[in-house]
């Protein structure tokens, strides 16, 4: 269980976060919107141990949090240049220690589910936005952390693309139980996904409106081709 406690931040004399609690039980979903420039992203960068919080905790399983405990998606993709997607996305298992052999052979398997297959020895200029995207997913994902933050993951996406990598978020978080803090913009997204939708207001961003999201499990398929896949 992850549990933010009343976190506050400012930056110079600019308030951004004024008091913001949240929690995710273990395997729960729970997004956050809240209007441009809130401080939403600022929140995640609290979660995952990248800015320091004036006022506040973060704990994980009655525990202090570490960034370790967490997988970050930044809400802007961060691929480099020079190496290739696949290298990419191995990436953040390396950085965590498993060697470049392995971490390139579990990144290896996604490339087809997140439609990539093909672009592995490319560099990340000849992607387009949604597939850099979607390699930043990727190397997110196969890290296999704890928590997920996930900032915007689906942001360059067109509606059929995101829908699928929407039908792929639930149907592998609840195989694997990971516990999903996600961002985003789009309220169908955030009701299709979610276990609970944390609302913030205006800067500075308080907790205006906590929305306990109670579809039956599995959900309604979201677009034809689920649903003739389930006929
Ligand atoms: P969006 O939906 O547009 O992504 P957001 O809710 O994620 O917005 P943040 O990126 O958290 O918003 O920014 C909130 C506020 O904090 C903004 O006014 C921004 O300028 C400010 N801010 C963020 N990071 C810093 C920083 N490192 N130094 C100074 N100000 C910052
Ligand atoms: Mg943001």
């Amino acid at each position: 269980e992850v549990r933010v406690d009343g976190v506050a931040k400012r930056f110079g004399d600019r308030e951004v976060l004024d008091d913001v609690s949240l929690h995710a039980g273990p395997g729960e979903l729970v997004s956050v919107i809240g209007p441009s420039g809130c401080g939403k992203s600022t929140l995640f960068g609290v979660l995952a141990g990248l800015v320091e919080p004036d006022r506040g905790t973060v704990t994980v399983d009655g525990g202090p949090a570490t960034g370790a405990m967490f997988g970050y998606m930044p809400q802007k993709d961060l691929l480099f240049p020079w190496r290739t997607v696949l290298d990419n996305t191995a990436l953040g298992l390396e950085i965590a220690g498993v060697g470049r052999r392995e971490a390139r052979r579990r990144a290896e398997p996604l490339f087809e589910p997140f439609g990539l297959a093909g672009f592995e020895t490319s560099r990340p200029s000849e992607l387009s936005g949604g597939m850099r995207q979607r390699a930043a997913l990727l190397r997110t994902v196969v890290q296999d952390r704890d928590v997920l933050l996930l900032d915007e993951p689906f942001g360059a996406l067109d509606s059929l693309t995101r829908t699928g990598m929407q039908e792929w978020l639930e149907e592998v978080r609840s195989r694997f139980g990971w516990t999903v803090l996600l961002i985003t913009h789009d309220i169908r997204e955030a009701v299709f996904l979610s276990d609970r939708v944390v609302v913030l207001g205006p800067r500075p961003a308080r907790v205006r409106a906590v929305v306990e999201i109670d579809l039956p499990r599995p959900r309604e398929p979201a677009s034809p081709a689920a649903a003739a896949r389930e006929a």
